[in-house]
């Protein structure tokens, strides 16, 4: 979903990772500057707006949170359906979720490597940032800066660290993938 209708541009994005990791309040903190130390699932919200000016013109990132499905590797296709952007998060105190980044990957990669449906952007390839998240409990650090560097590097995402807690990198984080993504349709 890039459309661009007149000055207006709508992205889809979807956040995906292990339970856990840090997910809704990543999306919380984004949209609403928010964080919730008590985890609920997301019940009945499939996705929030946030509103951002690039270069002058209007962009509307749309921001898909999972209910904890993800704990059940139940995400359907119809969350990635669209997408034109993806956070893909670990916790870097918890290197279980890194490792699971890559099997999660390869299960999903045929749905984000899709080419968009819009004839106008068809060539437009999903652009993927791997989020290492809880970058303020770095004296419990299980997931080296280098490791999450190499990583991105191998599946040629963006990579950052960013603590949905204390705010670092969250802005900067959606940012920079929604900046990509209108380089491309723009
Ligand atoms: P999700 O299952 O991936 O959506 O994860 P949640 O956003 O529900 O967060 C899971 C737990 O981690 C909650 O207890 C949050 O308060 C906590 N959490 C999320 N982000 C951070 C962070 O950046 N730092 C710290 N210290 N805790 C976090
Ligand atoms: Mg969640």
């Amino acid at each position: 979903m890039a459309e661009a209708s007149g000055e207006e541009y709508l992205f889809k994005i979807v956040v995906i990772g292990d339970s856990a990791v840090g997910k809704s309040n990543l999306l919380s903190r984004f949209t609403r500057d928010e964080f919730d130390h008590n985890s609920k699932a997301t019940i009945g919200v499939e996705f929030q707006t946030q509103v951002l000016e690039v270069d002058g013109k209007e962009v509307k990132a749309q921001v898909w949170d999972t209910a904890g499905q993800e704990r059940f590797r139940a995400v359907t296709s119809a969350y990635y359906r669209g997408a034109v952007g993806a956070l893909v998060v670990y916790d870097i105190t918890r290197r279980i979720t890194f490792d699971s980044v890559k099997p999660r990957f390869s299960i999903s990669s045929d749905i984000l490597i899709f080419r968009n449906q819009n004839a106008a952007h068809c060539d437009t390839a999903v652009t993927r940032m791997l989020v290492g998240n809880k970058l303020d409990l770095e004296s419990i650090r299980e997931v080296t800066t280098e490791e999450g560097t190499e990583l991105a590097e191998e599946e040629g995402m963006f990579f950052i660290e960013t603590s949905a807690l204390d705010s670092t990198n969250v802005n900067k984080a959606f940012e920079i993938v929604i900046r990509d993504i209108y380089e491309k349709v723009s």
